[in-house]
């Protein structure tokens, strides 16, 4: 009998695990990939649609394009996760595993941030992303924050970005003059693994009249008087509110006890990405290994544990342990993108190496984009 893989997730740590497997055992693999959509669509396509540099249709890759030997796509939601019977129960029925991994990455909770529903903007979700290429440009002067909701959030790189191509937009469009934008943010600085990367965002700010406001998060708005209130209680009028919403577990996680509760990502093995229960692995946005939460850790994770179960299933050795690095895109506007290479568990302390914005980045940039599309979906 092949061995049989259920994978909860077709993410980017799904994905690439999947393909991984597939790669390796072609027919000789039984792999259940399950997702309750029906396309990948990435992170970083968010941003390009909500500013009008795509169009949403460029940027769907549909599952159902997905052929892989030994692979079963299955939309279907999931209802329960038993860890210790490997067992998970969707709407298109129940699935066994001999080996489950759980990719399914972080909920978002715009409703625990009172007023953002009702009085901003978000755009980590699909559909608040795509709903803003409609927003933004009716948005004629005022004050503009890109505001941050919780603590734990995905691509931290994300929000510097959206203030900097928020510039751009504003200024194309001849309304920069007319508005003033402000990023606040729960660090110290926008990048903290990496003081280059830190500072030259700094530098993009200040050169724009961009303001950070650091250490602080976004409590609440009131949408009738139209401020945000941080968290030490101080106030920021605004005339556009782009929210980073609350980031948690996903609540049928926390209900397989893998997680104790929605703020306590999944505890996994730093070096395998194992969970406590045999035959389980976390990987991607939905652990809590201690790296950001974006998709080149999603892909690491996956990579080491598609490595440890074709060791399994061949009686190999064992990968070397998940060291957590990883190459992050940093948009910079003005045509231009940087990069910063981050290492998070080889060391003491994180590390992060940059590499100043510049139009051959973006070049690699897309091409990193397209790469994972042409080896995920085989195109
Ligand atoms: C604006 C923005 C910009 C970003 N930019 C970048 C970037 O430039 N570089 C980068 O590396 N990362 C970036 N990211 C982060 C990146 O998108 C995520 O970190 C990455 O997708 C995480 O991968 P994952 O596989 O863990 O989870 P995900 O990719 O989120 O996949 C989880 C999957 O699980 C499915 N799912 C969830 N619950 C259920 C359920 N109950 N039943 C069935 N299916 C379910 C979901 O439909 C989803 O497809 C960005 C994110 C945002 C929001």
């Amino acid at each position: 009998m092949p061995v049989r893989v259920v994978v909860l997730g077709a993410g980017f740590g799904g994905l690439e695990l999947t393909t991984a497997l597939s790669e390796e055992f072609g027919k000789d693999i039984q792999v259940v990939l399950i997702d309750k959509g029906a396309e990948f669509i990435f992170g970083f396509s968010k941003l390009d649609v909500m500013f009008g540099r795509q169009v949403p249709d460029t940027v769907r890759h549909p599952y159902r394009d997905l052929l892989k030997p030994g692979v079963r796509f299955v939309q279907t939601t999931v209802r329960s996760i038993d860890p210790v019977a490997r067992q998970t129960v969707t709407d298109a029925g129940t699935f066994d595993a001999d080996i489950l991994v759980v990719a399914l990455g972080a909920d978002l909770d715009p409703a625990a941030t009172p007023g953002l529903t009702e009085g901003g903007h978000e755009f980590y979700t699909v559909a608040g992303a795509f709903a803003l290429r409609e927003v933004l440009p009716t948005f004629e002067s005022g004050p503009a924050i890109v505001g941050v909701c919780g603590k734990s959030f995905k691509c931290p790189p994300a929000p510097s970005e959206t203030a900097l191509l928020l510039h751009d937009f504003l200024t194309d469009r001849g309304r920069r003059k007319a508005s003033s934008i402000s990023l606040v943010m729960p660090f110290g600085t926008p990048i903290p693994p990496s003081p280059d990367t830190s500072q030259a965002i700094l530098k993009a700010f200040a050169e724009r009249g961009i303001t950070f406001v650091k250490d602080q998060l976004v409590k609440s708005l009131d949408p009738v008087r139209k401020v945000a209130v941080l968290g030490d209680g101080a106030e920021m009028p605004y005339a556009l509110f782009l929210g980073i919403p609350v980031h948690r577990v996903p609540q049928v996680v926390v209900d397989s006890g893998l997680a104790a509760h929605a703020h306590d990502w999944v505890p996994v093995n730093k070096q395998t990405l194992a969970t406590k229960f045999p035959g389980v692995y976390a990987i991607g946005d939905v652990n809590g290994v201690g790296t950001p939460k974006a998709g080149v850790f999603a892909e690491g994770s996956a990579k080491i544990v598609a490595a440890a179960i074709v060791a399994q299933i061949k009686n190999g050795t064992p990968p070397e342990p998940y060291k957590g690095q990883g190459s992050c895109y940093v948009e910079f506007g003005h045509n231009q993108v940087g990069r910063v290479d981050v290492d998070f568990l080889s060391g003491p302390k994180p590390t992060g190496t940059f590499q100043e914005p510049s139009a051959a980045l973006v070049a690699e940039k897309a091409r990193f984009g397209q790469s994972r599309i042409a080896r995920w979906f085989g195109r």
